[in-house]
């Protein structure tokens, strides 16, 4: 009888010291998981967020006890002049960031037929105009930097297409052909760019969907966690993924492949 040989597996590597990563929406939901998550794998980590303050600080403790800094960054991704300012202040400060996570994000559910302007415009600026006013600020230091990870938070919708959701579909479905023209630019420089597409995840985004009748839909058959959003993105950042760019990681359930 042959006696299998168990191959020694690799340590992981160390992580660089020093390493940093700027998350945007980082004091909810599946941001707020990303900054703990990165933390972990041994990224400082700039917390970005618009409104909620104790949640980012709450987010920042975390951070800390994992032994890494944290620094809030408030901004609202909208505004291309505080964007611009914040990320050239953290620059100054800190240095090229190694990990850039877009992934503030919201939705205004409605059908197209009764659509208000401000639903349109918020959920477009938001996701596709945070993309442009984050990523173009950073894109330059990065290069020369010649290393770094982009990864973009964007969702099944984009890919998909949803009913009610035409804004955020068109938001996350140019977010994720930005990203993989950006993959595409960038790749010569060994910086790459990724997508996650989460599909339907447990946060406040969510709540008060009828989940009940749209998880009929999710092969699993359950919402996914902020967890196994930030388990993704912590792969895209890591030393494995460093032959990996223009990809879009689904997490979805099976919702769709
Ligand atoms: P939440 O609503 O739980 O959290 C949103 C986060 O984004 C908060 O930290 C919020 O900050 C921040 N944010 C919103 N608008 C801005 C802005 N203009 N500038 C800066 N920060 C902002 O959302 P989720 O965690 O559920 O979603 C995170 C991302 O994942 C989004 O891009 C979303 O579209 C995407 N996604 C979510 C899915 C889900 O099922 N939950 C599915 C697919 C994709 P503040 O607290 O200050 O308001």
């Amino acid at each position: 009888m042959r006696i299998p040989v168990w191959l020694p597996i690799p340590a992981p590597a160390p992580s660089s010291p020093g390493m940093y990563a700027l998350v945007t929406g980082a004091s909810r939901g599946i941001g707020a998981a990303i900054a703990q998550r990165l933390a972990r794998d041994g990224f400082d980590v700039a917390i970005n967020f618009r409104a909620s303050t104790e949640a980012a600080e709450a987010v920042a403790t975390a951070v800390r006890a994992a032994g890494r800094q944290a620094a809030l960054v408030p901004f609202d991704v909208t505004d291309r002049v505080a964007a611009k300012a914040a990320i050239e202040r953290l620059l100054d400060e800190r240095g090229t960031p190694d990990a850039v996570i877009v992934n503030a994000g919201i939705a205004r559910d409605g059908l197209l037929a009764w659509m208000a302007d401000e639903e349109w415009d918020s959920v477009i600026h938001t996701s596709l105009g945070g993309f442009y006013n984050i990523v173009r600020p950073l894109v330059g230091p990065m290069l020369k930097a010649r290393k770094g990870r982009i990864v973009t938070i964007a969702s099944v919708s984009g890919q998909m297409g949803n009913p009610g959701q035409v804004n955020y579909s068109a938001a996350k479905g140019g977010l994720i052909a930005a990203t993989k023209a950006l993959a595409r630019e960038i790749a010569k420089r060994g910086v790459t760019a990724n997508v996650v597409a989460p599909g339907l995840i447990d946060t406040d985004m969510t709540k008060g969907l009828p989940l009940e009748q749209m998880l009929q839909a999710v092969p699993l058959g359950r919402l996914g966690t902020v967890a196994e959003v930030a388990a993704a993105v912590s792969y895209l950042c890591s030393p494995d993924a460093g032959y990996v760019t223009g990809h879009v990681l689904a997490i979805n359930g099976g919702l769709y492949t």
